[in-house]
């Protein structure tokens, strides 16, 4: 399948030529700064899969010191992907368009969640990184 995506402004445009992998949904501090929400809403791509489609001149990155990057554009701010050593390893759920077959499979580091944050129920959840994960 080829799944979809662009930022706020629209200027920026992506695709996915594959399935999205491992959605999860994250809730220490430091994803609610990255993606200025309650958690990620994240799914990871196969290396390869993810090409732009316009608007690449705009994107902008922010590297951390440990590895993990993110993308964002840098006209309205959407959190558009997250790279790992340089190349785009994830992508932001709140930033594709349409259906990408694919649901919020665990929710993670949920010992760290926000005061103020519900996390719905039916889903796995783990205090910290779930036990089987590569990371
Ligand atoms: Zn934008
Ligand atoms: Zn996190």
């Amino acid at each position: 399948m080829t799944v979809y995506g662009s930022c706020f402004c629209g200027v920026v445009e992506y695709k996915i030529e594959g399935q999205l992998l491992d959605a999860r949904s994250c809730h220490c501090s430091r994803c609610r700064k990255a993606f200025s929400a309650q958690a990620s809403a994240y799914a990871l791509v196969k290396p390869g899969d993810f090409s732009w489609l316009s608007g690449e001149k705009f994107v902008t990155s922010y590297q951390s010191l440990d590895g993990p990057g993110l993308l964002f554009c840098s006209q309205c701010g959407s959190t558009l992907c997250g790279t790992y050593k340089g190349e785009v390893n994830g992508i932001s759920l709140g930033c594709v368009d349409g259906d990408p077959k694919i649901e919020i499979g665990m929710h993670i580091f949920v010992n760290s969640k926000a005061s103020w944050e519900e996390i719905p129920e039916g889903v796995p959840q783990y205090a910290e990184w779930p036990p089987d994960d590569p990371n």
